[in-house]
């Protein structure tokens, strides 16, 4: 482990009244570190300077347009600072002691009448970049006791917590591509140039696929689109939308039928070799190559090329989980570097150690319950749960649909599903015919406009910071904590109190019950379970003593503190006085390098076993829907697709006009061909319209998408009534979730299908 050395958080490099804070950006998976200069105000402090930090052990210095926003966004005239209740159809400024009674007035009656279930909670995708929401909304979550329980991640990432829950026994034990040290990165629906990243932690991604390039390595794009991550690849592969697994199951025929398996590592920690040879072994590249629209023997030399490279990764993102065959597209991936010996190798697919929160460095190594997926079903179309979550594709039925076990209230943590998840005409309908609707975030958007009570968090500059998950999937192993830049407002609590005050006000524990009760009874909980493990290195200490290490801190932080010192690099209470701890990230605010990833087989496996599935049998079973697949239904004349811009982050950084001026982004990419076809110019207008809906949308005429696609961007769309985002409502765009259809989803993850839409596509 290195350990950086202690810098001051102070400076007096610029004026004698300027002070430089050091923060990790929060916007995005990448966890760049920002340096932040502040100067002294009458009533104050205000921030005058956002760039990168030089001596970030994980960044080093990069940062891309969004990092240096957060004093925009801190300082935007629309972002709530009070908690606000609806009166007569208004919005007014209430205390934060009104807003909790009004929830207890108008909610516990609903739950008393109609049952737990009655109310839904919503959690967005803001709350994974979030020390208090990742630790605080568990609490929530049990205190409302509902089954009821949406989350973003089954509009994005569920089939790859499943297909790594199943293979190597949990829903974050995910394999990330080694790409620093590897000669061959094989990405499918990825566009890291534009999204940062995601799943594989890491800053400057571009540069780090620039160097494999430069040390001549091969960088293989599958993509619809030529994106920017395409234009510095080594190669472009243009496949049909949601044809990956068709490609990656013909890569594995290849190379299982040529005799170019070679496990590694894994050699003797694999369960289900044969089974998957043979399931793949129908997929020739010829039997697929009209599905993928690639060349058979165009497979066969990628299959080929992924097995011969001295160290490899396949990595796979968005594009292969909001599919049709999301969670075999996911599996697959780890199928192929797994016969390639890729996995557990540098260069390859390996397990980040994280420092701090990882199931994967707790408890027995090689031990594990079996994943339950499918335990109940939702009520309307019986669709499955995962992970304790209904699929976001239910909400809208569940919610508008009469009868026993309707939907009647909703809260939402941080999301915005009216613009993130499909269907969202009849979402907002439904949305809006709701009984009562809390909302914790601090914008009335698109979803929040409906409340009836909303309480904000603080900005990320008032807040503390540590990637509790993301750096559980870092490229490299880094820890960095983040203290909060600047004071809370008068009177406004912490996000995490926020969070323990509601689950306290829906437990009946009354609207002005003390926070504090449920932060003690967690980290007494965590210390208890951790002195009763057997391979915790606290075994067997007195809970007392701890409480007593970890005190005066409290909240987040000493939660923090409690697993940073009991992860693997931690000082365990005593037991190594080199080791991490908070007091340690504190003197060192560039973070802590614990140096490149590390081989972890057997250890990393949480499966029943203490084996690697290679061959799960929920996922052998769907590989029969994988070959009825291979008809026509891709003959569509139109699909659609989304597409990420560097300027965007989903739905909710479209009021910073720094991030939405210049030429709209909210655009239709369409071949020229195609546009031609229909009669379309650069500029014109078109109609694109699916099962659900259509959206007008401006055409940008591009040769760097297949034919027969189309692409618009998610997340925009923000010309409803009431919505309160002025610069936002000026670059309003148009919301492709329109057009995204909640009876197409997949079936395993129940995550919704956003690529390969059919649409039919005509000129305005
Ligand atoms: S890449 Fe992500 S983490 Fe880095 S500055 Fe941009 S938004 Fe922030």
């Amino acid at each position: 482990m290195t350990i950086a050395e202690p810098a001051p958080t102070t400076t007096e490099t610029n004026t004698a009244a300027t002070r430089t804070a050091y923060r990790t950006c929060p916007l995005c998976e990448a966890s760049c570190g920002l340096e932040i200069t502040l100067r002294p105000t009458p009533s104050g402090e205000e921030v005058v300077r956002i760039r990168g930090d030089r001596d970030d052990v994980f960044s080093k210095g990069y940062i891309c347009p969004k990092g240096s926003t957060l004093k925009q966004l801190h300082e935007d005239p629309d972002r709530l600072r009070r908690p606000v209740v609806k009166r007569d159809g208004a919005f007014v400024e209430v205390s934060w002691d009104e807003a909790f009674a009004e929830i207890e007035q108008r909610l516990l009656p609903l739950l008393d009448e109609h049952g737990r279930d009655a109310c839904a909670i919503y959690v967005g995708n803001p709350n994974a970049h979030n020390l208090a929401g990742l630790l605080y909304n568990r609490a929530l979550l049990r205190a409302l006791g509902s089954t009821n329980v949406f989350s973003a991640s089954t509009v994005d990432q569920r089939p790859k917590e499943i297909s790594s829950a199943l293979m190597f026994g949990g829903g974050l034990n995910v394999p990330v591509p080694d790409v620093d040290r590897t000669d061959h990165l094989l990405m499918l629906g990825a566009n890291p140039f534009a999204s940062n990243g995601s799943l594989a932690t890491a800053p400057d991604w571009p540069g780090r696929i620039e160097r494999v390039v430069e040390r001549g390595g091969a960088v293989v794009v599958v993509d619809p689109r030529r994106s920017r991550t395409a234009e510095a690849a080594t190669e472009w592969v243009p496949i049909r939308p949601g044809a990956d697994a068709y490609l990656l199951m013909a890569m594995v025929q290849v190379i299982t039928s040529e005799g170019l398996v070679d496990l590694g590592r894994c050699g003797d920690l694999v369960t289900g070799l044969d089974e998957v040879v043979a399931a793949a072994a129908p997929f020739t590249p010829e039997l697929v190559a009209h599905a993928t629209g690639l060349a058979a023997d165009d497979i066969r030399r990628m299959a080929r090329e992924l097995a011969a490279a001295p160290s490899a990764c396949v990595y796979g993102r968005i594009g292969t989980t909001t599919a049709e065959f999301g969670t075999l597209t996911s599996w697959l991936v780890d199928v192929l570097n797994v016969l390639t010996g890729n996995l557990d190798r540098p260069g390859g697919a390996m397990f980040t150690t994280a420092a701090a929160g990882a199931s994967n460095t707790r408890g027995k190594p090689r031990y594990g319950r079996a994943v339950k997926l499918h335990r109940r079903t939702s009520r309307v179309r019986e669709l499955p749960e995962t992970f304790g979550e209904l699929p976001a594709v239910a909400m809208a039925e569940e919610m508008d649909t009469p009868g026993e076990g309707r939907i009647r209230a909703l809260v939402t943590v941080a999301g915005n599903p009216v613009l993130s998840t499909p269907n969202s005409a009849r979402l907002d309908a439904a949305i809006a015919g709701l009984d009562f609707r809390v909302a914790i975030d601090i914008y009335v958007n698109e979803t929040t406009r409906h409340a009836d009570v909303i309480l904000p968090a603080p900005s990320p500059l008032q807040k503390g910071h540590y990637d509790l998950a993301l750096l559980q999937l870092a490229l490299h192993d880094t820890s960095n904590y983040s203290e909060p830049v600047l004071p809370l407002d008068a009177d406004q609590p912490t996000e995490w109190e926020v969070l323990a005050r509601l689950a306290l006000v829906l437990q009946g524990g009354g609207a002005t019950a003390d926070p504090a009760l449920v932060d003690d009874l967690m980290i007494t909980s965590m210390v208890q379970g951790s002195v009763a493990d057997e391979t915790s290195p606290i075994h067997g200490r007195d809970v007392d003593e701890i409480l007593e290490e970890l005190s005066p801190r409290r909240g987040p932080e000493r939660i923090l503190d409690f697993l940073l010192r009991t992860g693997p690099y931690g000082e365990g209470f005593g037991g190594d006085p080199d080791g991490s701890s908070m007091d340690k990230l504190l003197a060192n605010p560039h973070g802590l390098d614990h140096g490149p990833l590390k081989t972890r087989l057997p250890d990393v496996l949480r499966t029943p076993d203490g084996m690697i599935a290679l061959a799960p049998e929920i996922l052998l079973a769907d590989v029969a829907r994988l070959h009825e697949g291979l008809d026509g239904r891709r003959d569509h004349p139109f699909v659609l697709i989304g597409r990420r811009d560097l300027r965007s982050n989903n739905s909710w950084m479209h009021n910073l006009s720094v991030l939405v001026k210049g030429k709209p982004r909210c655009t239709a990419h369409l071949h020229p061909d195609d546009a031609a076809s229909l009669g379309l110019d650069d500029g014109d207008d078109a109609i694109v319209r699916s099962r659900v809906g259509e959206v007008r949308v401006p055409v940008e005429v591009t040769d760097a998408i297949r034919r027969g696609v189309v692409s618009i961007p998610h997340g925009w769309g923000h010309d409803l009534d009431g919505v309160q985002l002025e610069v936002a409502a000026a670059h309003a765009g148009v919301n492709s979730n329109l057009l995204a259809d909640e009876t197409f989803f997949e079936p395993i993850s129940g995550n919704a299908v956003l690529n390969g839409i059919p649409v039919d596509v005509q000129r305005a």
